[in-house]
């Protein structure tokens, strides 16, 4: 299939096409603008991630029509979540059934090779041209300074530049966008986790299972194609060094802080290689200036062990695209961003610092449950949501 020209002009680009520039194109389409969101991976490539999306995610995937593509596509629905704490004196383990309420029955953990490319399909749907394999080289700017563009390299490799009134970066924690429009962090973590995990098969769990002992973290999350996603954080172990050691460190932590799924992996078959992630403390990035905007990870990121950063991503393409399509100032993006995530941030950070005992952590699980429940509850009061996938 011959693919069309890119355009010279459009009323947003967006870089990066995962869940928040794919859901923030959606969106910004779907009120009739005219927006090119690219991608310089190729449509379907798998990124870092251990998939689990908090219910503030899948109340805006339900609003926008997509739970149902997913559920298609053999995303197991995820009725429960367990927590097991464990010091070196007991085990306490707290289920959590999840309650259906505001069109919630089920919680969802699916492959990035599945919500990515659910999510850019839906932006061609509501009307965004959605490229892959296109690198953005270079933001362009006016004589004032605003930017009005991007320089970019397209699929075949040529270079060209092409105008917007608005470029909103959605491209990640290590943003191009977010460096080249001079934005920097005004709130970073004091700690990281390093994370390793892999897919096994013949590994059944009765729904999320997350693990914490005092220094570690581990957790089992079913996934697409029958597979559950297991996964170890420590402080740095996971950083650096031979795989081989890196592996048995991963089995070590699992011994300890996840003994029933160490005894099950016996049995299981691993069907993935071990992913390492070795830490990035996380940072809140100023999200906006002269024509231009950073959504997800690009402007916000905390660490993985709170499991958030698809949530935020989902959450802040739906206040970005608010924002643009009533006309607001985004410094009311910014406030609304800010406001929801400030103390998650802080409490995700102390939760990463691994270094707590199981009645302060769970003390820490209680928080952001509150603050959970108030995410929630500010999406839900965005009742006319600016637009629907088709
Ligand atoms: C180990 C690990 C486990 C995690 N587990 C969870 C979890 O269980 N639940 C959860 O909610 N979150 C989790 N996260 C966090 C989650 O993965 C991120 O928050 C999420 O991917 C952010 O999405 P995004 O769309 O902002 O950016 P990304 O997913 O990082 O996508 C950015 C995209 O931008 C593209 N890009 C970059 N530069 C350019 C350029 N110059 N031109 C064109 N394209 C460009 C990249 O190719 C990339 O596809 C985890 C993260 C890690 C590291």
């Amino acid at each position: 299939m011959t693919m069309q020209p890119i355009e010279d002009t459009y009323d947003a680009i967006v870089v990066g096409a995962r869940c928040a520039g794919s859901a923030t194109a959606m969106l910004l389409a779907a009120s009739g603008m005219r927006v090119l969101v690219f991608d310089k991976s190729p449509l379907g490539a798998d990124t870092l991630s251990t998939h689990a999306l908090m219910r503030p995610a899948v109340l805006l995937l339900h609003r926008w029509g997509l739970t149902e593509r997913l559920a298609k596509e053999g995303t197991p629905p995820i009725r429960k979540t367990s927590f097991i704490y464990a010091d070196h004196r007991r085990t306490n383990t707290v289920e959590v059934d999840i309650k259906p309420r505001l069109g919630v029955d089920a919680l969802y953990a699916p492959r990035r090779t599945v919500l990515d490319r659910v999510l850019a399909d839906a932006a061609r749907d509501a009307g965004a041209e959605v490229r892959h394999g296109v690198q953005m080289l270079d933001l362009l700017r006016t004589e004032e300074g605003r930017v009005s563009g991007v320089r970019l390299r397209d699929e075949s490799g040529g270079t060209r530049e092409v105008r917007s009134g608005l470029v909103i970066g959605a491209d990640g924690r290590r943003s191009t966008v977010a460096r080249l429009a001079g934005s920097t962090p005004y709130v970073v973590g004091r700690h990281t986790t390093s994370v390793a995990y892999r897919y096994f098969r013949d590994l059944p769990v009765d729904g999320n299972r997350w693990y914490f002992r005092p220094g570690m973290g581990g957790g089992a999350i079913p996934t697409n194609g029958g597979e559950t996603c297991v996964f170890a954080s420590v402080p740095h172990a996971f950083a650096s060094g031979p795989a081989a050691d890196r592996a048995e460190t991963f089995r070590q932590v699992l011994g300890q802080c996840a003994p029933d799924i160490a005894e099950a992996l016996l049995s299981a078959r691993a069907v993935s290689k071990l992913h390492f992630f070795p830490g990035l403390r996380g940072f809140l990035r100023q999200p906006w200036g002269d024509g231009w905007a950073l959504v997800g990870d690009a402007g916000y990121m905390s660490d993985p062990i709170t499991a958030h950063g698809i949530t935020n991503a989902l959450r802040d393409a739906e206040l970005l695209a608010r924002s643009i399509i009533e006309g607001n100032d985004l410094s009311e993006y910014q406030t609304a961003r800010d406001d929801l995530s400030l103390q998650f941030f802080e409490i995700s950070d102390r939760v990463a610092s691994l270094d707590w005992d199981i009645p302060t952590v769970q003390h820490y699980h209680k928080m952001m449950s509150q603050e959970m429940n108030r995410e929630e509850e500010a999406l839900v009061a965005l009742t006319d949501a600016p637009a629907t996938a088709a």
